[in-house]
């Protein structure tokens, strides 16, 4: 077996804006759950990244503990991987602000995601959600990731992380390693059910857009029931039919069929078939971590002592980072 310092290091981080839909669990959260047997792993609740678009505060302290429970919940183990809140590792902000000056304004302002959230909250266009990509290469190159696994949306941003963490070492020398990027194949990209040409997010203010990881069985059944498919009754996936190359995507994840035997299985059967049984996998795929979920949310104490555990850890290999880069950048040192 490898020793921990051997072993490849992983960082993913999500967002506590809302409670993860089926989107983050199967285009990420699965991954994590996966990779955290082979891999020294960081995961972070990026408490910092969603104040971007201005919680309540009590909303923000709930869903933050709500979404620690769910990272633990999906099978993640806090004493094998180190399992923290961002806001609780300072590095995290001092890095960003170090990188905001390594980064271009231009190639801040082409991120999709910005483009995307400004349209969305056209009220509040602040400079935390322009910056975004720079506290989120912070996120990454502190720990030295090897890899990190994300959805295809949040592809661009890795592609930036690398391109800041290449210019400073071109600066001032090898300070940060190149991270790769670690898509899953299905459930990459989970679709919207109400506008399938959208991506499923669990901020939509249409609820009936996404599955939230904890949804009970008959919300669940009743939002496949609903999801916007097309007029032609075939299952079957091709260019156009993005509702129904959604739902297959999600079969596919959650049975491990490929669309061919998806498309055999269901030949001759209409849509209401095919969503019922979509929905009794998705069904499936949730339940144990709804039921692990609801155990760990009525353990306070428990949650908050592996959280303390989990900034303690994350602080001791982000500060060596930190630290590297201070003297490289030439802070006067103590
Ligand atoms: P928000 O709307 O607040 O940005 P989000 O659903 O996009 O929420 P994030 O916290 O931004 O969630 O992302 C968490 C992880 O989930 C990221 O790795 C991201 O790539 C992945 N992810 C988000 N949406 C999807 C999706 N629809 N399909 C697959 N993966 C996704
Ligand atoms: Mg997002």
């Amino acid at each position: 077996m490898e020793t921990q310092s051997e072993r490849k290091v992983v960082l993913s981080a999500i967002q506590p804006t809302g409670t993860p839909t089926l989107g983050n669990y199967l285009g990420a959260l699965k991954n994590w759950k996966e990779m955290a047997k082979d891999y020294d792993c960081f995961y972070a609740v990026a408490d910092l990244h969603s104040i971007t678009v201005r919680p309540e505060p009590a909303q923000l302290r709930r869903r933050t503990l709500e979404m620690y429970a769910l990272l633990l919940a999906i099978g993640l183990d806090p004493e094998k991987n180190t399992v923290f809140v961002q806001s609780h590792v300072n590095a995290h902000a001092q890095l960003a602000w170090v990188l905001n000056c390594y980064t271009q304004f231009g190639e801040a302002a082409r991120m999709t995601q910005f483009k995307d959230k400004s349209e969305k909250h056209p009220e509040n266009v602040n400079v935390g959600l322009f910056a975004y990509p720079t506290l989120m290469a912070a996120d990454i190159l502190l720990y030295q990731a090897h890899y990190v696994p994300i959805g295809a949306d949040q592809k661009q941003h890795l592609e930036i992380t690398r391109d800041i963490a290449e210019r400073f070492n071109g600066l001032y020398g090898e300070t940060f390693r190149l991270p790769e990027p670690f898509i899953g194949k299905a459930g990459a990209r989970v679709m919207s059910l109400q506008e399938p040409t959208k991506k499923m997010s669990k901020s939509d203010t249409n609820v009936k857009a996404f599955i939230s990881v904890l949804d009970d069985k008959d919300t669940i059944v009743r939002k496949i029931k609903s999801a916007v498919t097309d007029s032609e009754a075939r299952v079957y996936y091709a260019e156009g039919k993005d509702g129904v190359n959604n739902l297959m995507g999600i079969y596919a994840c959650c049975t491990g069929k490929t669309f061919d035997e998806i498309e055999k299985d269901f030949a001759g059967k209409g849509y209401g078939d095919f969503k019922a049984a979509v929905a009794e996998a998705v069904v499936e795929e949730l339940a144990p971590v709804k039921e692990t979920f609801d155990r760990l949310i009525a353990d306070k104490a428990y949650l908050n002592d592996c959280m303390a555990k989990g900034a303690e850890q994350a602080a001791r290999v982000a500060n060596k980072t930190l630290r590297k880069v201070m003297r490289k950048v030439g802070f006067y040192q103590l």
